[in-house]
């Protein structure tokens, strides 16, 4: 039987561990961690990503602020804002939320953000440390990923597991943390040829490509478990880059909405409450 991953019960079992935590933050008076999110722009997928995260924040009893900038804002503009949040003590973690428009140099921004306050591990320096394992949090959606593995006792070690996707966000992370799992990790990207064909041969497939329905169910091996990091929205329904219509074949899936969606989100609350620890300990 195919069994539909809820990365909402991750979510949820994620939130709990952090409620707990919280408790103890309560006896020691600590101040409760602080987010702050810097959303620029109109567009209105991220304008719901933030709102859930606000939503999630508020619900933990976490601050958050959403510091909303126009789509014309130049990029020192952007950077000021960032030097602030770097610098102001109320602040824990800081999310740039992306896309940002075009004429703004993605990079150059993300680096402006304080390591230690870098909450998706997107700075060059927590990169570099997911590479060597010493990375204080770890990449929201990939971490997001393993994390629906291990609540749903997916085993991984040995295993051959194709990643398609190579973006720093989601794809060569997940390549890492998955190595780090000990599985064999292959990765897929735009111009690997025959993908279609090579995929057949995989029992875990983790698809990031962002193209709305690219894969069916029916295209992957036999009870292979996919993770469908997608998402988008099409006549203001919600869709992964896999259409799973057809899911009878597969071993487990995790749909959109209601996937790594979700724990995605719970992870950057997790990474916050850690960043926001190593602050109230010093
Ligand atoms: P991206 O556009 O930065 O990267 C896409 C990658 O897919 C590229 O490395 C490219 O080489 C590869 N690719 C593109 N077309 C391909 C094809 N036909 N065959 C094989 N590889 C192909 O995207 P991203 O930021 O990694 O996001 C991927 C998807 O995941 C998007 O739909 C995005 O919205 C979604 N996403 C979801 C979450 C979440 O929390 N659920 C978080 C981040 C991204």
């Amino acid at each position: 039987m195919s069994e539909r991953m809820s990365g909402t019960l991750v979510s949820q079992k994620i939130q709990t561990e952090i409620a707990a935590e919280l408790q103890i933050w309560i006896q020691k008076k600590w101040m409760m961690p602080k987010l702050s999110v810097i959303l620029v722009g109109e567009d209105p997928a991220s304008q719901v990503y933030v709102g859930h995260k606000e939503k999630m924040c508020q619900a933990l009893g976490f601050s958050s602020e959403v510091i909303r900038l126009n789509a014309e804002v130049s990029e020192s503009e952007i950077i000021s804002e960032i030097q602030k949040l770097n610098l102001d003590t109320h602040v824990d973690g800081i999310l740039i939320q992306l896309p940002l428009p075009s004429h703004i140099n993605e990079r150059l921004v993300l680096e402006t953000v304080s390591a230690d306050k870098d909450a998706d591990c997107l700075t060059e320096k927590n990169l570099g440390r997911l590479l060597t394992g010493t990375a204080k949090v770890l990449p929201c959606t990939p971490s997001g990923v393993i994390e629906i593995f291990k609540f749903y006792k997916i085993n991984l070690l040995g295993k051959n597991i194709a990643v398609i996707g190579r973006s720093l966000i989601v794809g060569l992370p997940l390549f890492q943390l998955l190595t780090k799992e000990n599985a064999t990790v292959t990765l897929f990207h735009s111009k690997s040829e025959n993908l279609k064909q090579q995929i057949k041969n995989f029992d875990i497939v983790c698809v990031a490509i962002g193209k709305p329905e690219f894969f069916k169910a029916t295209d992957f091996k036999v009870d292979a478990v996919v993770i469908d990091v997608g998402i988008h929205r099409i006549e203001n329904k919600l869709t992964g880059d896999v259409n799973f219509t057809e899911f009878k074949n597969l071993k487990a899936y995790t749909p959109v909405p209601g996937g790594v969606g979700p724990t995605t989100i719970a992870i950057l609350m997790k990474n916050t409450l850690a960043l926001a620890k190593e602050r109230r300990q010093k």
